[in-house]
C-alpha cells in the first residue's frame, strides 16, 4: 500500500523539469507523525521543535500544519525564529525560545508575547525586570540542568530560584523543564539518573508541572512524558531510539538528477585526489548534488544512492555540487541526463545515509540545501 503511494509522488516529482534535485517534504506524512506522538503521551500533550527551520523543513509550512492539527506549542531555540515563526501561526500559539534571553531582546519578547526559557539566574532577573517595566506578569519556563550541563539552571541555584518564584510575582512560570542527554539509547542509566533528578526538581517546586521528554524520552515510558513532551526529531521521521525499528514514517524524499555519464576503462581516476581508481571497465554518473546541497564529504567511496531499488556507491569524493556514482549494475541507457536517482526515500533511510556519513540524522537533515527545489506535498 504505502509502496505504491510513494511509487505515486516520484512519479508526480518526475513531472517537475530542471532543478538539480527535488526535495519533497510530505505534511501528510508530518502530520500523522504528530499524532502518533500525541497519543503515545497522551493525556500530557506534544509540543513541537521547530528549531533550526524545522530541521531544515522549513519551519513555517511545518508550524502551520501541526497547528492545524492541534498543536498549540512550539519550540525554536532562538529569538530571531521566534521572531520569523510569529506571524504564521495564531495568537493562541505559544512559541516558546530555547536559548532564553539574550541582553537587549526583552522588550521585543514581550511585545511579540514570546515565552522564554529561564536558564540562569541571570536571566531570570533580566525577565523580572522586563516584566515590573511592562507593568504586568510575563510567562515564563524555567529550565533545569538535570545531568547534560548545558543549558538551565544548576542544582545549587535552586533554593534562591524557589524563594524567587514564590517572592516576584512579575514571572508567572508555566512549567518546570529539563532535557534529556541520552533519550535515543533506552538502556542508558543516564535516563534513570536524570529522571531521578526531575523528580527532586518537581518535589522542590510542587506547584509546576513538568516538560522533560525529546522524541527519544518519549518512548522511554510514561514517567518521562510530564505535562508537555518535545519530540523534534521523530516528527520529521527520524528515529527516536537507536537500534530499534523506527516507528516513525518517513517525511523527508530526496532526488537528485543525473548531469552526465560516461563508460571508463579499468584503471580510470575519478574525482578529487583522484581517491578512487576503476579496476574495470565501469560505467559511470555525475549527479547535480555535493556537499554544498548537504551531503557530507564523509561520504565519499562510503554511501550509495539508488535508481529501481538497486544500490549504486558513490566512487571517489564528493564534490562541492556533484557526486560520481557506479551505475554497472543498471541496464545501459536506464539513466541519462536528467534523470532522477533516489538519494532519501523507500530504498534509503535518514538513517542510512547519516550512518555511511559517520554523523546523524539530524546533521543531515538540518544540513540539507537549499538548491533542490522544495515541494511540500
Ligand atoms: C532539540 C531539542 C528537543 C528535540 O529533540 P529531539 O531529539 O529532536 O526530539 C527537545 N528539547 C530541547 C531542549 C532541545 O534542544
Amino acid at each position: 500500500m504505502r509502496a505504491v503511494r510513494l511509487e505515486e509522488a516520484y512519479a508526480y516529482q518526475a513531472g517537475t523539469d530542471g532543478a538539480s534535485g527535488y526535495l519533497t517534504i510530505d505534511l501528510a506524512a508530518l502530520a500523522r507523525n504528530y499524532e502518533k506522538l500525541s497519543s503515545k503521551v497522551s493525556p500530557a500533550r506534544a509540543a513541537a521543535v521547530v528549531k533550526a527551520d524545522a530541521y531544515g523543513l522549513g519551519a513555517e509550512r511545518v508550524a502551520s500544519r501541526l497547528y492545524a492539527h492541534g498543536c498549540r506549542h512550539f519550540f525554536v531555540a532562538q529569538f530571531v525564529e521566534a521572531l520569523r515563526l510569529r506571524p504564521t501561526l495564531a495568537v493562541d500559539a505559544q512559541i516558546f525560545v530555547l536559548n532564553g534571553l539574550q541582553p537587549g531582546n526583552e522588550t521585543r519578547c514581550v511585545r511579540e508575547g514570546f515565552v522564554p526559557v529561564i536558564n540562569s539566574l541571570e536571566q531570570w532577573h533580566q525577565w523580572a525586570a522586563a516584566a515590573k517595566g511592562a507593568g504586568r506578569r510575563l510567562p515564563a519556563v524555567l529550565q533545569f540542568d538535570s545531568g547534560m550541563s548545558r543549558l538551565g539552571l544548576p542544582p545549587e541555584e535552586r533554593t534562591e530560584l524557589a524563594r524567587l518564584v514564590r517572592d516576584e510575582n512579575g514571572v508567572e512560570v508555566l512549567f518546570v523543564m529539563s532535557h534529556l542527554a541520552s533519550a535515543d539509547d533506552a538502556k542508558s542509566s543516564q535516563n534513570d539518573n536524570q529522571l531521578a533528578e526531575m523528580l527532586r526538581i518537581t518535589t522542590e517546586f510542587p506547584q509546576l508541572p513538568a516538560c522533560f521528554a525529546n522524541s527519544g524520552g518519549i518512548f522511554l515510558g510514561k514517567a518521562y512524558h510530564g505535562v508537555l513532551a518535545r519530540p523534534g526529531i521523530a516528527l520529521y521521521g527520524g528515529a527516536p531510539t537507536a537500534g530499534r525499528k523506527n516507528p516513525m514514517e518517513p517525511v523527508v524524499h530526496l532526488d537528485v538528477s543525473v548531469v552526465q555519464t560516461r563508460t571508463v576503462p579499468a584503471g580510470t581516476r575519478v574525482g578529487y585526489g583522484a581517491a578512487h581508481v576503476t579496476t574495470e571497465e565501469t560505467r559511470l554518473a555525475t549527479i547535480a548534488a555535493g556537499y554544498a546541497d548537504g551531503l557530507p564529504r564523509s561520504l565519499s567511496d562510503r554511501g550509495a544512492v539508488y535508481c529501481d531499488g538497486i544500490r549504486l556507491p558513490i566512487v571517489g569524493r564528493v564534490s562541492m555540487d556533484s557526486i560520481t556514482i557506479d551505475i554497472s549494475a543498471l541496464p545501459q541507457g536506464r539513466l541519462k541526463l536528467g534523470s532522477l536517482v533516489e538519494v532519501l526515500g523507500p530504498h534509503q533511510t535518514l538513517e542510512d545515509v547519516a550512518r555511511d556519513a559517520g554523523t546523524i540524522s539530524y546533521e543531515i537533515l538540518t544540513g540539507l540545501g537549499h538548491r533542490y527545489e522544495r515541494q511540500y506535498r
